[in-house]
């Protein structure tokens, strides 16, 4: 695992659709009726699609466009939970499991707020988390620009990953009660924080090792 000292990771995801006219939008995974359509070559999902942008920043494993190019024609209306699924599955992840997500949508239409309880509890599915880690807020642009004048849409995700090893190696110091840094030989070291004398005494170096 890339990184093995790091304990948590971060990840922001951005992404936005023209609007059209259509029949309904996918969002968060969950089809929300409605008289539009997302412009898109996949299903249009633009929180999921910032979700992954999110978890394959947080692994610095690139972005969507490079996994999923919309040059590609066997992603032509593919539903965006199968980007999620794969990105979730890239080996990065291995090391990672995710803490909790936050989410910003931003549409001036259709409204939203009967429907972000579905979001949130398909979001919690989708990535594995409890409902009390999956934040999701909807808010319109104010009418101002292309997303005030119901010509797009926009979706904003945070990620947060804890390393897999971390209660390991938590369970490993709390055996060691506490370390501290030692400088040996102009050579910084991990050492448990045992009287100097006693330390020594216990080591079977060669004389003049220091
Ligand atoms: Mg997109």
């Amino acid at each position: 695992m890339a990184g093995s000292n790091v304990s948590h990771r971060i990840g922001l995801g951005y992404d936005i659709h023209r609007l059209e006219p259509g029949e309904g939008l996918m969002l968060a995974g969950v089809l929300v009726p409605c008289p539009y359509r997302a412009l898109a070559h996949s299903d249009g999902d633009v929180v999921l699609h910032a979700l992954c942008d999110a978890l394959l920043g947080a692994v610095a494993a690139g972005d969507l466009g490079e996994h999923f190019p919309d040059s590609d024609a066997a992603h032509r209306g593919r539903p965006s939970r199968e980007f999620l699924a794969l990105v979730l599955a890239l080996e990065p992840f291995s090391g990672w499991k995710i803490l909790n997500c936050d989410v910003n949508i931003i549409a001036q239409a259709p409204r939203l707020s009967e429907h972000k309880a579905a979001m949130r509890i398909q979001l919690s599915q989708l990535l594995g988390v409890p409902l009390d880690c999956v934040g999701l807020k909807a808010r319109s642009n104010e009418g101002c620009d292309a997303v005030g004048e119901k010509r797009a849409i926009q979706a904003q995700a945070v990620v947060l990953l804890e390393a897999r090893h971390r209660n390991r190696t938590t369970s490993t110091l709390s055996r060691r009660r506490r370390i501290s840094l030692e400088h040996d030989s102009g050579t910084l070291r991990l050492a448990p924080t045992v009287p100097r004398e006693r330390s020594r005494a216990k080591r079977k170096a060669p004389d003049g090792e220091r």
